[in-house]
């Protein structure tokens, strides 16, 4: 099985068709989506009718519930607010509806898919450090747990008691060991490198693979104008930060 993992679309469409056509190319036979299918960018309503086309799996994410309420706005600094605020506005109902439906985790014998990490996925903490890794790798039973959240990606090991992180594109699976891999963020890469990232799978040849695309970002940036939300939503896009 080739799954296509990413995260964090952000209602980035340019960005979001640009993954999907990467897919395609790669021969993905699923596409799962680590959270954060909204908030930030401009294009909700057309990002949520893609996924949906496109039957893409996808995980609660902290913006996602904070457009249906599940979660508290205080929770966000004032410019993730005011995108909330505007995106809670754009959505139908039907899509408000299917937000409100993600589970916070889900899992098949292969992989577990979580927005932030397994250790109180309710709560959304940031995993930046081995410490942080530690306490997801506590509750995973699958080999390998896909997460976002971060927006940077990268690949935490646990080898018995030993932790590790790679920030590597690329690496073999090995049983005997366990994976926590971030696949970054499709619409709004926090990582110095402006392009779409996400994540191939290859469970028959035991291989995963971080990639990265390009895609318009000057188109995107315009609709964020456009639309009247905070102008650094759209700066922060040239720079992938
Ligand atoms: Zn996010």
């Amino acid at each position: 099985m080739r799954y296509g993992i990413f995260s964090d679309v952000h209602s980035n469409l340019e960005a979001l068709e640009a993954v999907l056509q990467a897919m395609e190319k790669e021969g993905v036979d699923r596409i799962l989506c680590a959270g954060d299918l909204v908030g930030y960018g401009a294009d909700p309503a057309a990002c949520l009718a893609l996924l949906r086309q496109r039957a893409v799996q996808a995980v609660r994410g902290n913006h996602d519930a904070a457009v249906t309420g599940q979660l508290d706005l205080d929770w966000f600094n004032s410019r993730a607010r005011a995108a909330l605020e505007w995106t809670a506005k754009q959505v139908s109902e039907t899509d408000r509806n299917d937000l409100a439906d993600l589970e916070l985790i889900w899992q098949n014998p292969d992989l577990t898919l979580v927005h932030s990490g397994l250790h109180e996925p309710e709560q959304f903490h940031y995993i930046l450090n081995l410490s942080d890794a530690a306490d997801s790798f506590r509750s995973q039973r699958t080999p390998v747990v896909f997460i976002g959240h971060t927006h940077s990606p990268g690949i935490f090991i646990q080898d018995g008691t030993d932790l590790s992180f790679l920030r590597a594109a690329e690496l073999r699976v090995d049983p005997r060991k366990k994976y926590l891999v971030n696949v970054g963020s499709v619409g709004q890469p926090r990582d110095g490198d402006a392009r779409a990232a996400w994540c191939l799978y290859d469970t028959g040849e035991r291989r995963i693979g971080i990639q990265r695309v390009p895609y318009p970002v000057e188109e995107t940036q315009a609709k964020i104008r456009k639309a009247g939300l905070p102008d650094f939503l759209a700066e922060r896009l040239s720079v992938g930060y």
